[in-house]
């Protein structure tokens, strides 16, 4: 394995961790794609504290390799590296996002900055969201179209050519989901016209 895909993992595992991007401090995970090969977060690593051996190898296509100790998500990485342009993913349980989600179908910015980025931040709606076949077939499609998208319930997943675009994709929804989240609390108005 390249020497920076694992510190790529390492700084992007922090910077979740410290931003309060990820609920749960072992949970969330992240891959990055080199040709055939995929390297993804360890099952049940901590993510704010990544070492060498938390970076598993396995294939973009199905195999066993890696595949016990890699996240229990690979076979949503796989899906979306198979049926995106992705290089690199990351899956944050992102606290704003996922509470949005709940509520909502889809999510409409309403701030500059969101809006600038993004029309819309779609929800997928599946009955078991994680580690699930239903999530492996439907957020590919929708990934084809957004570098991001959120599991109802669940957390937000997003993509880029590297993982710093991931990341910044995961920034930018969380950011969106926030600003609604706060605006609703001082009761302003969130709910835009054709919007859900
Ligand atoms: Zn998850």
């Amino acid at each position: 394995m390249d020497q920076d895909i694992y510190e790529d993992m390492c700084m992007y595992g922090r910077f979740l961790e410290n931003r309060g991007l990820n609920l749960s401090s072992h949970s969330g995970n992240m891959s990055v794609r080199r040709g055939d090969c995929l390297y993804i977060k360890r099952r049940g690593a901590m993510m704010g504290a990544l070492k060498e051996q938390d970076v598993v190898e396995t294939r973009v296509e199905e195999d066993d390799s890696g595949v016990i100790i890699a996240s229990t998500e690979v076979g949503v990485h796989r899906a979306i590296y198979q049926n995106t342009s992705a290089l690199a993913v990351i899956h944050a349980h992102t606290p704003y996002a996922i509470s949005l989600s709940i509520v909502r179908d889809e999510i409409v910015p309403i701030d500059d900055e969101g809006e600038y980025h993004l029309k819309k931040v779609p929800v997928l709606d599946v009955e078991e969201s994680i580690g699930s076949k239903n999530v492996e077939k439907e957020l590919p499609e929708i990934l084809r179209d957004y570098n991001a998208a959120i599991v109802k319930g669940h957390g937000t997943f997003a993509h880029g050519e590297n993982l710093e675009e991931a990341y910044n994709w995961i920034t930018v929804v969380e950011s969106i989901c926030k600003v609604i989240y706060l605006v609703e609390n001082l009761g302003g108005e969130t709910l835009k016209e054709g919007g859900w």
